[in-house]
């Protein structure tokens, strides 16, 4: 693919055809602010953040929008640059309820992150009054549109990358807001309660349930993990403190999920901290089931197939394959039955 040639703030770069203005600057560690944009909804053009100067065109320009050219001189931080999104930070600030103190994306949101880098004390304008409904219908989801900022984000989430096609903008002017289905209710919706839209939402309008009042994002630390739920395998970003799983996310930029997850990977963490969870394995003696080392349960496994190999022949003997482990572990218990047990009854649960 042929390069092309711009300058961003006197900087040389060089960019591959078709690329944004603001992928370019990006990919060459220049910041520009966003709050629509994201790199897997790649929904641009609502916030007009990502404004900057070039040279030769009129007024200033969406990054997010503008394909970059050779020979293009273009300016992210002029004085008419920071304005501009001062001003539009602030008007953010003041169409909707924003008590930072209260909120639970305090520490973790764009458009707070976004008012403090560009030094915004308090809004310029005085609040227009928003009171919309406060949802709380869905098990695991709150939704909050008084601190939403109709980015698209979360509708771009559910439609195309979900593909649930349950959210969409609705009604008009200044009542227009993120509705789900027909304006009803989340837990009353056709949401599958995938949580892509809560992953992707920039502000606190859509919140983890669990996660409330569990700790801010600077006290959990964050470990990667892989999903115990199916053989996918998907990524998972596991926030945690004092040891404890607050909320889950998937794990961005990596295979084989890149962010998403279902129901279970990404709410149904509970039973990791079950006190009924089995944490070592269990052999019947006299009748109860009673805990025994790694070692003591294999070679009792091992005893038993081997008695019962001897004394009717590997027919006897079948394995079964689990729909939660790893194609790795099927493929390595169905090895196992065929050259070690020497039989072909082999099959999974997912068959069934
Ligand atoms: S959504 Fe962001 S800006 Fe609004 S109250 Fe919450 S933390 Fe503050
Ligand atoms: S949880 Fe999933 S299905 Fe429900 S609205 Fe959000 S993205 Fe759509
Ligand atoms: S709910 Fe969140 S993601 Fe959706 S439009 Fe509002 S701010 Fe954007």
């Amino acid at each position: 693919m042929s390069k092309l040639a711009l300058t961003i703030d006197g900087k040389s770069i060089q960019t591959a055809e078709g690329q944004t203005v603001l992928s370019a600057a990006r990919e060459n560690g220049i910041h520009i602010p966003t709050l629509c944009y994201h790199p897997r909804t790649k929904q641009a053009g609502k916030c007009r953040l990502c404004v900057v100067e070039v040279e030769g065109l009129p007024g200033l320009r969406v990054s997010c929008s503008l394909e970059a050219k050779t020979g293009m001189v273009v300016r992210t931080n002029t004085e008419q640059v920071i304005e501009t999104r001062k001003m539009i930070i602030e008007l953010y600030l003041s169409n909707g309820k924003h008590n930072c103190l209260a909120c639970e994306a305090n520490g973790a949101c764009e458009l707070q992150d976004a008012a403090y880098r560009l030094g915004i004390d308090k809004p310029a304008f005085p609040e227009i009054p928003k009171d919309k409904p406060y949802d709380d219908s869905c098990p695991m989801i709150i939704r909050d549109m008084n601190k939403c900022i109709q980015c698209y984000r979360c509708i771009e989430a559910c439609n195309s990358i979900a593909v649930n096609d349950v959210l969409d903008m609705g009604f008009r002017g200044s009542s227009m807001t993120v509705v789900c289905d027909t304006d009803k209710p989340m837990g009353k919706s056709s949401c599958v309660v995938c949580g892509e839209c809560v992953q992707l939402c920039p502000t606190g309008a859509l919140t983890e349930k669990k996660a409330v009042g569990k700790g801010r994002a600077w006290e959990m630390k964050t470990i990667k993990t892989t999903c115990g739920y199916c053989g996918v395998g998907c990524q998972l970003d596991l926030h945690v403190k004092d040891n404890r799983i607050i909320k889950v996310t998937g794990a961005e930029n990596t295979a084989p999920n890149y962010g998403s997850l279902c129901v279970k990977g990404r709410f149904g963490y509970d039973y990791v901290h079950s006190p009924e969870r089995l944490k070592s394995p269990l052999i019947k003696k006299d009748g109860k089931f009673e805990e025994v080392s790694w070692d003591e349960a294999l070679d009792f496994v091992a005893g038993r197939l081997t008695e019962i190999k001897d004394k009717y022949g590997p027919g006897a003997i079948v394995g079964i394959g689990c729909a939660r482990s790893t194609n790795e572990s099927n493929y390595v218990m169905m090895k196992f039955m065929r050259a070690v047990i020497g039989t072909n009854n082999v099959d999974h649960c997912a068959r069934t």
